[in-house]
């Protein structure tokens, strides 16, 4: 069995429930009592928050290699990125260590593709819904197009994952924000939704909407489960 290495942290609420489907899975794949050897560098988001905002991305980057590196020097077979948006940093994360580095978009871009899906809404912070490195992999590699909230929409869905969810903050208001977009991004042809926040998913699921939701948590953490045995 290989063992995980996942950098996490951002936010922890996001992190426990990576920690949770993987061991989860693995005792449904194994049986029994299995769980999944890992090792977790969980890093103080309010710092990470700061600094993003802030857009220093380069101390970002030079934090996040080492978390990679530290989690290869202890024993790590592979590293998942427990976060959508810090995959912002993901070429210069893959090209510091010697191990794989499993890609939040190459999961989910397959999770769409065997649905056969092939215009998407995206739901993110806005650091990523309004740069085009996760949509251009989404395209090229598996020819999804995405499409993105208005600007408003985008100003909401941004503070609300900042400022509740990843505090742990669940409020019916926000839910309805949240489902009001999915509504208008279906009426502009998205065929399903990405929640392509780790937080989104501790507040909107498929029992509040008939929208076809891609969980990048739940698809994420699967991924990283089967590559385990891999
Ligand atoms: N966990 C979030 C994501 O998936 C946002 C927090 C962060 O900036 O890492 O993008």
């Amino acid at each position: 069995m290989k063992t995980i290495g996942m950098i996490g942290g951002m936010s922890w609420e996001s992190s426990a429930v990576y920690y949770q489907i993987i061991n989860r899975q693995m005792k449904e794949i194994l049986g029994g009592s299995h769980s999944a050897r890992s090792l977790m560098y969980s890093v103080d988001f309010a710092e990470i928050a700061e600094f993003q905002h802030a857009g220093n991305w380069t101390r970002l980057e030079k934090m996040m290699i080492d978390a990679a590196q530290k989690l290869e020097a202890g024993g790590a077979d592979f590293i998942v990125f427990c976060t959508n948006t810090m995959h912002l940093l993901a070429a210069q994360i893959a090209r510091s260590i010697n191990i794989p580095f499993l890609h939040i978009a190459d999961a989910t871009g397959a999770a769409i593709q065997k649905a056969n899906l092939k215009r998407v809404g995206l739901l993110r912070t806005k650091f990523t819904m309004e740069q085009d490195f996760l949509k251009k992999r989404l395209l090229v590699d598996f020819e999804i197009e995405t499409i993105i909230p208005d600007e408003t929409e985008r100003e909401k869905i941004h503070s609300i994952i900042y400022n509740e969810l990843v505090n742990g903050e669940i409020r019916g208001d926000s839910r309805k924000i949240y489902l009001d977009v999915i509504e208008n991004l279906g009426l502009r042809g998205a065929e399903g939704i990405i929640l392509g926040c780790t937080e989104i998913p501790l507040l909107v699921s498929a029992h509040d909407t008939d929208a076809i939701l891609f969980d990048t948590t739940q698809i994420h953490a699967e991924t990283a489960s089967e590559f385990v045995l891999n």
